[in-house]
């Protein structure tokens, strides 16, 4: 159980700050081709107007925080997006209540409330080629995650990837709200502005909440151990003989493609990362070629550099030894040690 905190939220409206000024430009594009050019520099002045109260944020409450980020938008986006946006913040504000922070079903209250607040001012409902069909989809993502127990992190790494989703979903879809909606089916294969301003949104999310290790965790003080290969069965069947040997080892296996297919794959590499994660870090036992590339862009994603090493050793043995010796309670750099010696030691 995690909790977001105020000066999480105050990150995540920087965090939008940011992302809206840097893609001010790409947002005004997107909004030339299917409306009037000016959703970027609608949402640019909003946020503009939100850095200059940011610095009273501090001595507010989450509440009046979010309300004031909602009115902000109001008075100073102009364009259907105010309303729409100021409506979502104000309505997250109101579900916040009281609160001095947030679980990860507040937060997903918190969200249901944007969503609920823009579908009543914009009359609007999923698939109609609007910022719901960015903030839905993560919504149900985000749910998705936190009932099968994943951290706050990991649920929100998968709301914006299903937010970025929905963004494309929008290419696909005529738009029956706003002025999009005058083009009719011209505004199909164009992307949505409010639906890829909205999924910045999420990512400014997801960018506010740093990945966390689980210090409640029993298993904490072992280090973690993944193992990537391209078949889920070889990486499922080395991981049961692991245990057979180490039966309390903090092993986690990442094999094959989301389909199970041969290959390896981002989305579950990054995963069993996180759930290997302790104190002492992890060893990420590899097979060959892409597993290797496919580990160092996980431990890149993740921001988890000098906590998880990619360790160089035959995958069966490295596995066992390596199993075998963090239940024994030894750290990174003896188990490397270990599984250094392995590879030399001839079988015969
Ligand atoms: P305007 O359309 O008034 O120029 P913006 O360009 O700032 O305002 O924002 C346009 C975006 O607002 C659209 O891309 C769409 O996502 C969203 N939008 C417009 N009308 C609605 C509506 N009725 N319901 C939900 N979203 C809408
Ligand atoms: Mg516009």
């Amino acid at each position: 159980m995690s909790k977001f905190t105020k000066e999480q939220l105050i990150k995540f409206i920087k965090n939008f700050s940011s992302l809206i000024a840097e893609n001010k430009d790409l947002l005004t594009q997107y909004d030339l081709k299917i409306g009037d050019g000016d959703h970027g520099t609608n949402m640019n002045r909003g946020i503009l107007a939100i850095d200059e109260n940011i610095s009273s944020y501090e001595d507010k409450t989450l509440e009046e925080i979010l309300k004031d980020v909602g009115l902000t938008l109001v008075k100073t986006v102009g364009g259907a997006s105010g309303p729409l946006y100021g409506t979502a913040f104000i309505n997250a504000g109101k579900a916040v209540e009281d609160k001095e922070e947030l679980s990860e079903e507040d937060l997903s209250k918190v969200l249901e409330a944007m969503i609920q607040g823009i579908k009543l001012r914009g009359k609007a409902e999923a698939g109609e080629k609007t910022m719901l069909d960015a903030l839905i989809p993560a919504l149900e993502a985000y749910n998705e995650a936190i009932t099968e127990n994943l951290s706050l992190k990991s649920a929100l790494r998968k709301a914006e990837k299903a937010a970025f989703e929905g963004v494309e979903y929008t290419k696909t879809i005529k738009a029956t709200k706003g002025r999009a909606s005058y083009l009719g089916d011209r505004s199909i294969g164009y992307q949505d502005p409010g639906a890829t301003s909205a999924a910045f949104l999420i990512a400014a999310l997801n960018e506010a909440v740093d990945f966390e290790i689980n210090s409640e965790d029993k298993d904490s003080d072992i280090v973690g151990i993944v193992l990537v290969s391209h078949s889920e069965k070889i990486a499922d069947g080395v991981k049961e003989l692991a245990l057979e040997m180490a039966p309390n080892a903090k092993i986690i296996s990442a094999g094959g493609l989301g389909d199970g297919s041969i290959g390896t794959d981002l989305q579950k590499v990054t995963d069993a990362i996180e759930d290997a994660m302790s104190e002492e870090g992890v060893l990420v036992i590899i097979d060959l070629g892409s597993a290797f590339m496919t580990a160092e862009m996980a431990i890149d994603t993740l921001n988890l550099g000098d906590k998880v090493e990619i360790v160089d050793a035959p995958f069966v043995e490295g596995a066992l030894f390596a199993a075998v010796e963090s239940t024994l309670g030894s750290n990174r750099e003896k188990i490397k040690q270990v599984l250094n010696k392995a590879k030399l030691e001839s079988k015969l």
